[in-house]
């Protein structure tokens, strides 16, 4: 069977013979898009599938199709608590990492003031998501200040400067565990440590690195998670609340009681029991995972020096998700460096096209790239699905659209 393709069903061919030797172009584009999400797991399709018709039930019905369901979501609880070190109580199901950043902040901070405390600012990293970035800014319009914590050429907080921007004021704190441009890993042990130790709430927002990296939950107050950045369904996430927070967040959706009254509103059982089944494989295949999808984003940036292309590639070697490459090809224009190989592999931006327009990414600006460097930076994942071969095949596809386009433009070097 060919290795060339990135298909869910390849899963024990793609890491097993690992080294596709041919690069022949697949018949569809491979997938190297997983910041954006990664495919569901064949492990956790099959968990989900009975919940969808024959076990269908509402897990807040008393019968017994009621109560199977429920005993799947508790399920799914444990299993997703299990990976993150944390108890089933201290996990709230939500559509997503964007929900649960939202009621993180929006819900904590509020819950806060509700109790009399009269802290009102917050500090954010440059190079949040902006789910997190714009719940913190619609904080303004409530009295609350947002300071924002600059990151150094490598995409960290620097911890200098966040120690200097945290005062008796800070309320709370949300620095993401890896970023989903550039994989960059913040230092967290140092960074819960400093804000301890001046009382702040600490958010994070691991939805890039949970079931990619050991992550260890019980030494934050809030975390959230995503599914489908860790081969789980899409539509799902959740909040991780420590039982040791200050505060509970309080509810910024209204309804039912369900999740404690934080999640109000049917919990999707097919979507929660994929979610954990994700989780379940993820404790398992932890290192596998990493060990793989690093060699395959080493092996990719070897075979485009192979064929002398040019490129930069940003964030640290070491502190960075492994699978993750952002990387820039001076000169040339991301978007059409894209096209040119679609047909061969689908990845991303490193800017965000918003209504047509290319805004240029706060991410790649805030580690102080060149406009030039900016434009001509794309992002690929490596996956637990990806084979070497589609290493190789990137770094050809790329290889080749980038000589074209060198040499459209009048620059015969690679
Ligand atoms: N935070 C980060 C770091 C992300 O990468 C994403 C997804 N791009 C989100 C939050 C939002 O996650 P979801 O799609 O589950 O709402």
């Amino acid at each position: 069977m060919s290795t060339a393709e990135s298909n869910p069903s390849d899963v024990d061919t793609a890491r097993s013979t690992g080294a596709g030797q041919d690069s022949q172009p697949a018949a569809r584009p491979v997938y190297l898009d997983g910041h954006a999400t990664t495919p569901l797991a064949p492990e956790a399709l099959a968990a989900m599938a009975p919940w969808w018709h024959h076990q269908a039930g509402n897990p807040n019905s008393p019968h017994r199709h009621g109560q199977f369901a429920d005993a799947a979501v508790e399920r799914a609880r444990r299993q997703i608590a299990e990976l993150i070190g944390a108890t089933p109580g201290e996990i709230y199901f939500t559509s997503g990492a964007t929900e649960a950043n939202n009621l993180a902040l929006v819900g904590a901070v509020l819950a806060a003031r509700a109790q009399g405390d009269v802290r009102t600012q917050l500090v954010v990293s440059e190079i949040e998501h902006k789910s997190v970035l714009h719940a913190a800014y619609s904080l303004e319009r409530q009295g609350f200040t947002v300071a924002t914590a600059a990151v150094t050429a490598d995409g960290v907080v620097d911890l200098d400067r966040l120690s200097r921007l945290i005062s008796q004021e800070t309320l709370l704190v949300s620095v993401m565990a890896a970023n989903n441009e550039i994989g960059a890993l913040q230092p967290l042990t140092a960074i819960a440590e400093i804000v301890r130790t001046n009382g702040s709430l600490l958010h994070v927002d691991a939805a890039q690195i949970v079931g990619k990296l050991p992550f260890d939950a019980s030494v934050f107050d809030y975390v959230s998670l995503s599914s489908h950045k860790m081969y789980g369904p899409m539509g799902i996430g959740a909040l991780y609340v420590s039982g040791a927070a200050a505060y509970r967040p309080q509810p910024i959706l209204h309804g039912g009681d369900q999740e404690g009254g934080l999640g109000p509103g049917t919990i999707a059982t097919p979507l929660a029991v994929g979610f954990g089944a994700a989780a379940a494989l993820a404790a398992i295949e932890l290192q596998n995972d990493a060990r793989w999808t690093g060699a395959l984003a080493e092996r990719f940036e070897e075979a485009l020096r192979e064929r002398q292309v040019r490129f930069t590639r940003h964030g640290a070697a070491t502190a960075r998700l492994p699978g993750s490459v952002s990387v820039a090809f001076e000169g040339i224009d991301a978007t059409e460096l894209i096209a040119g190989v679609s047909a061969r592999i689908s990845i991303s931006e490193g800017s965000a096209c918003q209504s047509g327009q290319i805004t240029p990414s706060h991410v790649l600006r805030a580690i102080g790239l060149s406009d030039s460097l900016l434009r001509s930076t794309v992002r690929l994942y490596f996956g637990r699905y990806n084979s070497e071969n589609d290493a190789v095949l990137a770094a050809e596809a790329i290889a080749s659209a980038v000589a074209k386009l060198r040499l459209r433009t009048g620059d015969r070097l690679q």
